[in-house]
């Protein structure tokens, strides 16, 4: 089956095709590409700026005569959207239809910047593809087992049943991807797999998991909560807030500062962490600084998913930076000293695509280094999904 995976943003559609039947170690990617500048640069066109798609239906004609270019006669049989926001629904993958596409679209509140982009992307494909089944995969929906002892905020409780604040959850997508890998490189059933998952790309979480399932999560009513990250201050007081409020900041300003102008940026100048950790080698105290909070912070909520886990069988490393960084695993590395934890320093430093251990056989908890790829789990989700539906269970609908 050739699953279409879509992730769209309100300006940018990125998409991927996956072939599903694909063998495990190989990639099965078809295609994949990244349409940007949607709705922006067509007010003037003189100044040498490209002009991009109209909209969201204008960029899938290009993401189609591509397609076209690379697959030839083989055609998609499905479409996997990455999905934001599924609120308390959604705990599955589902098969779109007009009633799933409002359900998303009521969720807007909760996601503003993205689930209304993720409700274009459905509706261009439903209007040019108007039988090819779609698929929502949530980000949230891999939380949807987080108990109320860890979701729940402790402020009253309107807050809650009036605004659906409480904790949601992100990157659930690769935090489950990952759990089951690691899994499976430790031999243990996924079920019965208790561990931490460290998921540290631009944005960052960590995961507690419990018998295979998530039962805490550093993110919460938004992706802001929790760690340190490229942009993204993590936890803060809230009072903060507040007190920017009475200087005289308005929410948007205050909401730019600790989303976009915050984190590793603020500490060190720059969001990308190989420019950070080369700055700190080279001497430059405020990198030292920013990778001593990032991993301060990082250390804390690994010790107190330990304890939320009953003992993790490992700790997991992922994305960009925890794929990546040897450097950055081992300053974690060092804190979790107090675990019994010990890194193996050339385990550490090998670069490789396979998921693998990287801590010392002694180690009381095995650290392991597992590569994510969401648009694999999206497009195997949405294979099983369609196979499910036309055996019979649910019927195809279109959005
Ligand atoms: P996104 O959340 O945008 O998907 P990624 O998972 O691609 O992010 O992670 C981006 C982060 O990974 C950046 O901080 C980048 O510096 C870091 N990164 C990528 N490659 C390396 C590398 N070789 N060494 C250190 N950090 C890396």
């Amino acid at each position: 089956m050739l699953v279409l995976v879509i992730n769209s943003g309100s300006s940018s559609l990125k998409y991927q095709v996956r072939d599903v039947s694909a063998h495990e170690h190989e990639a099965g990617v078809l295609a994949e590409g990244l349409i940007e500048r949607i709705g922006v640069g067509n007010g003037g066109g003189g100044d040498g700026e490209p002009i991009g798609p109209r909209d969201h239906a204008e960029a899938l004609e290009l993401v189609d005569a591509r397609l076209h270019e690379v697959l030839g006669d083989r055609t998609v049989d499905a479409v996997g959207h990455r999905v934001v926001h599924g609120g308390e629904r959604f705990a599955e993958p589902v098969l779109v239809d007009h009633e799933i596409t409002r359900a998303i679209e009521r969720l807007n509140p909760l996601a503003p910047l993205h689930n209304p982009a993720n409700v274009l992307g459905i509706r261009a494909i439903a209007e040019k593809w108007p039988t090819m089944p779609q698929v929502a995969v949530f980000d949230t929906a891999f939380h949807r087992s987080i108990p109320e002892h860890a979701w729940r905020y402790a402020v009253p409780d309107w807050l809650y049943s009036r605004h659906g604040i409480r904790r949601y959850g992100f990157h659930g997508t690769s935090h489950q991807y990952v759990a089951h890998r690691a899994a499976q490189l430790l031999g243990i059933p996924e079920e019965e797999f208790d561990g931490v998952i460290l998921h540290l790309g631009n944005g960052a979480s960590a995961t507690a998991i419990q018998g295979g399932k998530s039962v805490d999560t550093s993110m919460g009513f938004t992706p802001l909560e929790g760690l340190v990250m490229g942009t993204r201050s993590g936890d803060i007081d809230p009072s903060i807030l507040v007190f920017l409020g009475r200087q005289g900041m308005n929410p948007d300003e205050i909401d730019a500062l600790l989303n976009r102008e915050s984190g590793l940026k603020a500490l060190a100048g720059s969001n990308d962490m190989r420019s950070v950790v080369e700055a700190a080698e080279s001497g430059d105290e405020a990198a030292r600084t920013a990778l001593a909070v990032a991993s301060y912070r990082l250390a804390k909520y690994v010790g107190a998913y330990h304890v939320a886990v009953g003992g993790a069988h490992a700790v997991v490393f992922t994305a960009g930076i925890g794929e990546n960084s040897g450097a950055f695993r081992a300053l974690v590395a060092e804190r979790l000293g107090a675990l019994g934890v010990e890194l193996d320093d050339a385990l550490n430093a090998e670069r490789s695509k396979e998921p693998r251990v990287i801590s010392a056989p002694g180690s009381a908890i095995p650290l392991l280094v597992v590569p994510t790829d969401e648009e694999r789990a999206i497009a195997e989700a949405t294979a099983t999904v369609v196979e499910r539906a036309s055996a019979g269970s649910q019927p195809v609908g279109s959005a």
